[in-house]
């Protein structure tokens, strides 16, 4: 493991530090080969080679074809081309589009714009657990549907969905399927060879390479419209100057995490469920957000009855450690998590959460430190709260993953 530390930082899933050994990859792309590829003189001739070594580690990565994949600004951007450049495509066949309630912001978004542009958006709950169920996917499709986009993994609650089957499916009925890969990539494998995904949403950063770098699987023979028009790069899909040493970045991220995975998801599990069981035996009125199993090893998201997750926030942060309290997107509006609302936790249940993403430089002591200091903060934000026992609030949540009730909203 390369050199790099961060202490206290449990918030992985907001941003990632970038592994040492890619940024030393990087580097000579910002200075001595400096060149644009799309030249034809020998300065275009390293960032050219060096994309497609990018390239061709991606699609180790995955299982996919080099030209398969395509680089892409981030996530948003990926996910924007998938949903817009297949519906742009394929508009004239249908306008019926299938997604789901807990979807990252990037694919949300996209698909009410959509809805504006004449489409049709269904968007199918999830159980108290955050699964989406493949036969209300199958139920769903229509003669006009176009697409369905599902996400691998929540990052925020952890859950990985069952989109093999729901690939499948839509397979059987002729329909696109679309999955936002970005919280699952380094924590369960994905392999496009066996499994029947038709775009995948890849992002760099989550696997300690580059922010503002993604990139889109488009398998062999899907056709989708460029949403990016420009100089033609990417094959025409996606116009504009290559970002190259973005790209050599994600691209050496892709190798070191090909190698290192098995043994950073082993030991991350580990500390993740010893994180899960102390916290939730070692303190009252919790209950796990998610799933036990059938969740991504990096993440343990839980609710603290009678407790406001800001306040918690803070005072975590006094004791050096940094984490969310629901997707980092929307820590800003302090609304809570509408994941945990589609999951039928209450307002003010979804408050009082704190979500914990791991990563390859957080240790055994960040656990420990974590274990040792909670109970304490939690006490005394109870002792303060308006929320305690006895007052407006329903407890029957508490200690019981398997009870939840409708949302309010
Ligand atoms: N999808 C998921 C599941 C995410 O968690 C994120 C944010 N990390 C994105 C898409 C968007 O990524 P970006 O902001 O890097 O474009």
């Amino acid at each position: 493991m390369a050199e790099m530390k961060t202490k206290g930082f449990l918030d992985y899933q907001s941003g990632a530090p970038v592994d040492p050994r890619v940024v030393e990859a990087m580097l000579p792309y910002m200075t001595e080969h400096y060149g644009n590829a799309a030249t034809f003189h020998t300065a275009g001739d390293a960032p050219r080679e060096a994309i497609d070594h990018a390239r061709d580690q991606l699609a180790t990565l995955i299982g996919a074809e080099p030209f398969e994949i395509y680089f892409t600004s981030g996530a948003t951007e990926a996910n924007n081309m998938a949903l817009k450049g297949a519906a742009m495509r394929l508009r004239k066949k249908g306008k019926h589009i299938i997604t789901s309630v807990i979807e990252h912001r990037s694919v949300i978004t996209p698909s009410k714009f959509l809805e504006q542009e004449g489409f049709e958006v269904t968007r199918l709950p999830v159980d108290a657990e955050g699964f989406v169920d493949p036969a209300a996917v199958e139920e769903a499709i229509r003669d006009d549907t176009v697409l369905v986009s599902i996400m691998m993994v929540n990052g925020e609650i952890g859950t990985i969905e069952p989109v093999g089957g729901i690939a499948e499916i839509a397979k059987r009925h002729g329909v696109l399927f679309h999955t936002d890969a970005v919280a699952a990539l380094g924590w369960i494998p994905i392999d496009v060879t066996t499994l029947q995904f038709d775009m995948v949403t890849l992002s760099s950063n989550d696997i300690y390479g580059p922010k503002g770098m993604g990139a889109l699987f488009i398998r062999k023979g899907v056709r989708i419209e460029s949403i990016l028009h420009g100089g033609g790069q990417e094959k025409n899909m996606r116009s504009g100057t290559e970002n190259v040493p973005g790209i050599v970045g994600f691209g050496k991220a892709a190798e070191i995490l090909k190698a290192e995975m098995p043994a950073d998801v082993e030991r991350i599990r580990r500390y993740r469920d010893r994180l899960i069981d102390e916290l939730m035996t070692g303190i009252s009125d919790t209950a796990l957000n998610g799933p036990r199993e059938r969740r991504v090893p990096n993440n343990a998201n839980i609710r603290f009855a009678y407790i406001e997750g800001e306040a918690l926030l803070l005072s975590l942060d006094m004791d050096g450690i940094q984490l969310s309290s629901g997707s980092a997107c929307s820590a800003k509006t302090l609304e809570p998590s509408y994941v945990q609302l589609a999951m039928g936790i209450k307002h003010e249940e979804a408050h009082g959460s704190l979500q914990f993403t791991m990563g390859r430089w957080t240790s055994e002591e960040d656990i420990d430190h974590v274990i040792e200091v909670l109970p304490g903060i939690v006490k005394k934000l109870r002792e303060m709260s308006a929320l305690r026992p006895g007052m407006e609030y329903d407890k029957s949540q508490f200690g019981k993953d398997d009870h939840h009730e409708e949302s309010d909203e």
